[in-house]
């Protein structure tokens, strides 16, 4: 028999209409160049979104925005950065890129990101055995905002400057504020698979003018002021194209509309499976909103996760175990580490399901029939 199932994807791309004139636009005009006005329009509309006054620079990835966050925060070689454990690897493959060293932190049960009390503890051992780490990166993972007054305050209380990694919480707010903005420097991704896409893009905000300025010179092959080309600092090609962001723009006029379909989402999984005892879901305490780019599940133990996504896989259904630890990956198990078991369950646990804004309502219920079938 021809397997006919439809493949449901964890999260792809959903254009909103307009995104093919913008890139006409930049056809008609001939500003096919990493400047133009799509990057100057598309950075307005972050901005705009973001609110408080935030600068963005518009980049090639959001893994070049942390990269050069990283920099404009001082990191050196040699240096020790303090970074969440729970995340992508792009969270911290940057730290490597500069020489630094990463010093991995735990995650709290609340939202999964980092733990402030073993951010604090992991600061007091360093500054003891090392001297003061160089910078938080701190990840609202999934969406969820990290606990923001919290990790604020013992950032500020250290003077240790954040990096907000917020790659996966566009559309998200803590206290009714943007996520991106909490930190010295926030970084956005625009990646095939996040919430809105350029195909690939990422961004560096800041409410500091000065860091954005001058992660534009440096994304743009750091030359100085002169007639011929001159340079004294090492640059990067690391601006985002006029081509793209010309997609970018397009993806802004629907972000709303993304956020609201990927909470909906959320909550039709929360209530079809609310029945099952087995499955836990992440919940939103006051004052944090979510744009739940991906939905997750916890379940009681690697073996039901794994039946649960086998059954997913051979209906066709794309699904994913949370991110694997970075304390626990190949790369990255030598470094310190300040760790409790947290993200080490959450990882044999969990599972991300369907997620994306185009999945319909019988794509999702397709998702939840096969996922009872396997615990009732
Ligand atoms: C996607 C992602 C990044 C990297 O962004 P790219 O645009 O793919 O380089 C960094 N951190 C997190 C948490 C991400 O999910």
């Amino acid at each position: 028999m021809i397997d006919t199932k439809e493949k449901i994807w964890l999260s792809s791309p959903h254009m909103g209409g307009s995104e093919q004139d913008y890139v006409n636009e930049a056809f008609d005009t001939n500003w096919i160049a990493p400047l133009g006005p799509n990057v100057n329009a598309f950075e307005y509309a972050i901005s705009e979104k973001l609110g408080d006054q935030v600068h963005v620079a518009a980049l090639s990835s959001g893994t070049a925005a942390i990269h050069l966050g990283l920099q404009l925060l001082g990191v050196e070689h040699g240096d020790e950065v303090l970074c969440q454990s729970f995340t992508f690897s792009a969270s911290a493959n940057p730290i490597m890129y500069l020489g630094a060293t990463p010093v991995f932190v735990d995650s709290e049960k609340d939202t999964w990101n980092m733990s402030p009390s073993l951010l604090r503890k992991a600061i007091e051992n360093r500054i003891i055995e090392k001297g003061v780490p160089k910078a938080i990166i701190a990840v609202h993972l999934y969406g969820m905002p990290y606990k923001v007054e919290e990790i604020q305050r013992i950032a500020k209380e250290y003077n240790i400057p954040v990096l907000e990694d917020s790659a996966e919480a566009l559309g998200s707010t803590y206290m009714k504020r943007a996520c991106g903005t909490f930190g010295d420097i926030g970084v956005l991704s625009f990646n095939g698979n996040k919430i809105i896409t350029t195909s690939g893009g990422g961004a560096l905000v800041s409410r500091n003018k000065a860091y954005t300025d001058r992660a534009i010179f440096l994304a743009t092959q750091a030359r100085d002021d002169a007639p011929h080309y001159q340079h004294s600092n090492v640059g990067y090609n690391y601006r985002m194209s006029n081509v793209l962001a010309g997609i970018g723009r397009g993806q802004m006029e629907v972000l709303q509309d993304r956020v609201d379909s990927r909470r909906g989402n959320f909550e039709f999984y929360q209530n079809k499976l609310a029945s099952l005892k087995e499955i836990e879901f992440l919940h939103e305490a006051d004052g944090f909103y979510s744009n739940r780019w991906l939905s997750c599940i916890l379940t009681p133990s690697f073996e039901i996760r794994e039946r649960i996504r086998l059954a997913l896989l051979d209906e066709n259904i794309e699904s994913r175990p949370l991110w694997k630890p970075l304390h626990l990956q190949p790369i990255f198990n030598e470094y310190k580490k300040f760790v409790d078991g947290t993200s080490e369950s959450l990882f044999s646990r969990g599972l991300c399901l369907p997620s994306g804004s185009n999945l319909s309502l019988s794509d999702l219920e397709r998702v939840t029939d096969c996922i009872k079938k396997v615990l009732l």
